[in-house]
């Protein structure tokens, strides 16, 4: 039997901490406030943006979605970028890829502030993550982990393959699972026998972008695959990378796609938002205590 591994329940207990969280920063009088950046007239960039965008205003969080013109240059990206990076009143920011041809990812990456990149995007948070020091991680990577947990799949001294190796996804599982104690193999474009890779693992998380890739031969009898794989098709279908057709009464356990890794990412960067938030009162709140305890000058 082929248990399914659904995120959307998780999501709503997340969503709903979230929603009270949010207000209680209200009552304070600061509205927890989440920047999207796109350049971008891709329709299905849109379609992720306005869901989240809903999700945070049923959870009060507030939610501005700046775009930009679709070749916007580097420069422009990095200017508006660096504005909400210095906005009091923004506590998150996620650039949406994706991006213009030619945009150089890496100089934008840098100007989002740390302390509000809630997608784990910038170096510094990655690193903070890989060196096991408190970072928001990238979104969807923390969603697989929390997604395998809440399943109760144990991890400590299982073996994971992680099929795509980008920084968003594949290469912070990849950390995060040997950080619980997975032995873990990192697959890419080049791994010369993928199929015969994955099938030794316990765990196979695929985050590539390319519909039915992984079939019933790459994987093992009663594994776990998680799909993080979001293809959307012209007649509005959303397709995994995995073919669940060919894995169900074969995998152990599988996530669905749509409804499996994707609740559980926009739960978690609305919840990162909030975190943001309380920071940023915590911090205010100290330095006006500081100021009011310094001794007033002559
Ligand atoms: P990406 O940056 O394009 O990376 C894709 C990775 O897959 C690369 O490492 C690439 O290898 C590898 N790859 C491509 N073809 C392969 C093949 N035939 N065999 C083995 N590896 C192959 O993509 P991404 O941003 O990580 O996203 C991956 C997928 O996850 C996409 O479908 C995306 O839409 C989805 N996604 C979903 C969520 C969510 O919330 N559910 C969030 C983010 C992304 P090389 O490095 O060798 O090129």
């Amino acid at each position: 039997m082929t248990t399914s591994l659904g995120g959307s329940e998780m999501a709503r207990t997340i969503r709903a901490d979230v929603t009270a969280r949010a207000a209680v920063l209200t009552q304070r009088g600061i509205t927890p406030t989440l920047a999207v950046v796109t350049a971008t007239d891709d329709e299905s960039t849109a379609w992720y943006v306005r869901s989240i965008a809903g999700s945070a205003s049923r959870t009060g969080i507030h939610c501005d979605t700046v775009a930009l013109s679709p070749d916007a240059p580097t420069d422009t990206i990095h200017a508006a970028l660096v504005e909400l990076s210095n906005n009091p009143g923004v506590h998150g920011i996620i650039l949406q890829t994706p991006l213009p041809d030619g945009t150089d990812l890496s100089v934008l990456r840098d100007a989002i502030a740390p302390e509000k990149d809630v997608d784990g995007a910038n170096p510094v948070s990655l690193g903070r993550l890989m060196a096991g020091q408190p970072a928001f991680a990238p979104a969807t990577a923390q969603a697989v982990i929390d997604l395998v947990e809440y399943h109760d799949i144990e991890l400590k001294g299982r073996t994971a393959a992680v099929v795509g190796r980008s920084l968003v996804v594949g290469t912070p599982v990849a950390h995060m699972l040997v950080q619980r104690n997975a032995t873990v193999t990192v697959c890419h474009r080049h791994t010369p026998d993928l199929a015969g890779t994955t099938r030794h693992a316990d765990i196979v998380v695929v985050a590539v972008g390319v519909p039915g890739l992984i079939s019933q031969e790459h994987i093992a009898q009663g594994s776990t695959v998680i799909d993080v794989g979001t293809t959307a098709t012209d007649d509005g279908r959303l397709l995994g990378d995995v073919d669940a057709d060919a894995l169900i009464g074969h995998a152990g356990g599988l996530t669905p796609v749509p409804g499996g890794v994707g609740p559980v990412t926009t739960a978690l960067l609305l919840a990162n938002t909030v975190t943001a938030a309380e920071r940023a009162n915590i911090q205010d709140q100290f330095l006006t205590a500081k100021l009011i305890d310094s001794p007033v000058p002559a």
